[in-house]
């Protein structure tokens, strides 16, 4: 795919129930800008999954199909990962059959025919990273779009995508007896700065209503993982600086919302993709933790001008918590935040603590 945006403008052909246009022009910054079209009413539904690549198992069947059936109810326009995207170590090249047995064989369902915009977890740096950034994957299943870093500009809301494994100080080191593809990573110090810098400009020059930054690794989560602090130091920051509304990402392998006291930033996990239940969740000031479900299950984004929307499902479909904020057409600022509905958060409290 990357080799068709050659030509400024492409039109990728129509993938069932949407015409896709993805425009290619270059952002103010490094990273790329691909251009998403709302739908005719102005809005855009996206479907967040994270963790997912094993053939199926674990789980990952089943919060495909449900993926189907609320995607077709809110006739999503893209599904974004927050990668981990194959495990246990990535892909092994780009003829690996793992690429059908763990996505194109599992989201077949008629709503989940859209772009899927990708980012790596450091499960697939663990394998052919490259594989995974080749156009010889999108020839294969047209809907795959992996880069490391990149912007999707949707007019009402900018998606910014950052490649979160190479902050992680720990892979770097023996200390975890796994071997990473780091080509294109090294010198990596000039590689997160100049992404720090990429991302602080390209939030900075951005006017969209909503900014969502996605990235695989947590920077704030009460789950097995924990906060990322190489994440807290360099990235969040950033955010805050430039007022993103939402950080979401994956890796921990939960659904979870957590709110900020100190700013409008909340930060959403969605890597309940297969594997969960892990058991181990730390606690967490209440104040701030709106959500944590520790099993499987995915996440929606309803957005408009002026409301996003949030909804976190489970494997049969519950809306398991549903979070709105919403802002006047001319601020870039909150005006109310409002948790409207969270159907088990008793539940789940009883469960955390
Ligand atoms: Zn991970």
């Amino acid at each position: 795919m990357v080799a068709l945006f050659n030509n400024k403008t492409m039109f990728l052909s129509p993938i069932l129930t949407a015409i896709l246009c993805l425009c290619f022009v270059l952002a103010g910054a490094e990273l790329q800008r691909f251009n998403h079209p709302v739908k005719p009413d102005g809005s855009l539904s996206v479907m967040v999954v994270g963790d997912w690549g094993r053939r199926g198992t674990r789980n990952q069947s089943q919060v495909a199909l449900q993926m189907g059936i609320i995607g077709e109810k809110l006739n999503i326009d893209f599904v974004t990962s927050t990668g981990d995207n194959f495990y246990d170590n990535g892909l092994t090249g780009v003829d690996d059959p793992a690429f059908d047995e763990s996505f194109s064989k599992i989201y077949t369902a008629s709503s989940l025919q859209k772009q899927w915009y990708t980012v790596l977890g450091n499960h697939d740096y663990r394998g052919d990273v490259l594989a995974q950034l080749s156009p010889m994957l999108t020839k294969r299943d047209r809907r795959w779009f992996c880069q490391r870093s990149y912007i999707v500009n949707a007019e009402i809301a900018e998606f910014f995508f950052v490649d979160t494994t190479p902050f992680q100080d720990k892979y770097f080191t023996e200390e975890e007896g796994h071997t990473y593809d780091w080509r294109g990573v090294f010198p990596r110090e000039e590689y997160l700065s100049n992404l720090l810098k990429d991302v602080d400009l390209a939030l900075r020059e951005s006017t969209a209503k909503w900014k969502i930054v996605i990235g695989h690794h947590t920077i704030r989560s009460a789950g097995h993982h924990g906060d990322t602090m190489e994440l807290v130091t360099q990235l969040l920051p950033i955010l805050q600086e430039n007022n993103v509304d939402l950080y979401v990402n994956g890796h921990d392998h939960c659904l979870e919302h957590i709110s900020s006291l100190n700013s409008p930033l909340q930060f959403l996990t969605s890597g309940g993709g297969s594997e969960a239940w892990r058991g181990n969740v730390k606690w967490w000031n209440p104040k701030e933790m709106q959500f944590y479900y520790d099993g499987q299950g995915f996440m929606t984004m309803k957005i408009t001008e002026t409301e996003v929307e949030i909804k976190f499902y489970d494997i049969f479909g519950n809306v398991l918590h549903k979070w709105t904020a919403t802002k006047t057409l001319h601020s870039p600022i909150y005006v109310e935040k409002l948790v409207v509905e969270d159907l088990s958060y008793g539940e789940i409290c009883n469960k955390m603590y």
